[in-house]
């Protein structure tokens, strides 16, 4: 029996949706830490019956080693301390699964090709403005008309981006995204049962595949430059300026929330960007916000967070059947019962 085809990256991948390293595999398996560095490597191959035993023990098919795999970087993480690496790695992995699911998706003609446009930042000191223009940028090429952002969920999938809810059981994962350039992932946070928010993540993570791509990550400026970006691309200056009080008037922030379906804080911040609002002024909002509890849930609910659908709708037709076969039920089953809640 000859050597089966094997994509060393798919055991990592493997190991890191089990939640194991590699001295927990190497134990299960019967064999050296290093063996399993050496295969994750490429230093060596395993044998048809380890190779068989290593499927066995991370609950894989063994046609998921042989699947190619789209490399990409560790993932736009917005709070690295607050999750353990462990959990991230999972999040990570769930989220190259869902890549190999849009790519099949794709090729059954159920998911278009990536085109999000690409407007890289000049730098980390990038003027808000240049952020500012890339948002009305994206929405003038996606044909958003003025106002209030559509279902921003919707318009990511409409434009070839397979967007995810993270499985509950998972650990509290903040929202991120991994740019592939053919499908880009966006993975939805867990414990987020806000609409307003959701769609404040979705739209950050589209800032990360426009502005950062695989260019700029994981330094502070960024996460800055992802707020800036989704909060003109959900509230344009030009269409919300002169809506915005300028004072602190909780009724009218309440219709405009209603309205443009965003959280009064990211209205009371871009009021305040956009110097409707003094900064002390604003400060005082936050305050009085806090002491009535409403930094935690904010009064107007806006009703359930946006769902994923495209994928869904293929997992439920008969062409996913080739993908159910390679990829891990259970990951699969878990990202179908999660982005449907
Ligand atoms: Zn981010």
């Amino acid at each position: 029996m000859s050597t089966p085809a094997f994509e060393r990256a798919r055991l990592r991948t493997a190991r890191e949706l089990a939640g194991m390293s590699q001295a927990q595999l190497a134990r299960e398996a019967g064999l050296t830490p290093a063996a399993i560095s050496q295969f994750e490597g490429g230093a060596a191959r395993p044998s048809p019956e380890t190779f068989a035993a290593l499927a066995e023990i991370l609950a894989v098919p063994s046609g998921f080693f042989r699947e190619p795999m789209a490399e990409s970087h560790d993932g736009f993480f917005r709070s690295l301390r607050r999750t353990s690496v462990v959990d991230r790695r999972r999040a990570r992995a769930i989220a190259h699964v869902a890549h190999d699911l849009a790519v099949r998706a794709s090729g059954a003609q159920w998911f278009s090709l990536s085109d999000v446009p690409v407007l890289p930042v000049s730098g980390l000191e990038t003027p808000i403005a240049e952020i500012e223009q890339a948002a009305a940028r994206v929405r003038s090429l996606w044909r958003i008309p003025s106002g209030p952002a559509p279902n921003v969920v919707e318009l990511l999938e409409t434009h070839g981006v397979a967007v995810i809810r993270l499985p509950l059981d998972s650990a509290d994962v903040d929202a991120f995204s991994l740019p592939f350039p053919d499908h880009p992932v966006v993975v939805l946070g867990t414990d987020k049962n806000d609409r307003a928010r959701s769609r404040f993540d979705a739209a950050h993570e589209l800032a990360h595949l426009v502005l950062h791509g695989e260019q700029i990550w994981g330094v502070k400026e960024v996460e800055t430059q992802a707020h800036q970006f989704a909060a003109a691309f959900l509230m344009p200056a030009s269409d919300i300026y002169s809506h915005l009080p300028t004072t602190v008037d909780w009724s009218t922030l309440f219709d405009l929330k209603r309205h443009w379906q965003v959280s009064l804080a990211a209205l009371l911040m871009r009021a305040r960007t956009l110097g409707r609002i003094s900064e002390s002024a604003y400060l005082t909002a936050i305050k009085t916000a806090s002491a009535r509890g409403w930094r935690r849930v904010e009064p107007v609910p806006l009703g359930r967070p946006e769902q994923p659908t495209k994928l869904l709708d293929y997992l439920a037709s008969p062409d996913s059947g080739p993908a159910r076969t390679v990829l891990p039920s259970q990951i699969v089953d878990s990202i179908e019962t999660a982005s449907a809640a």
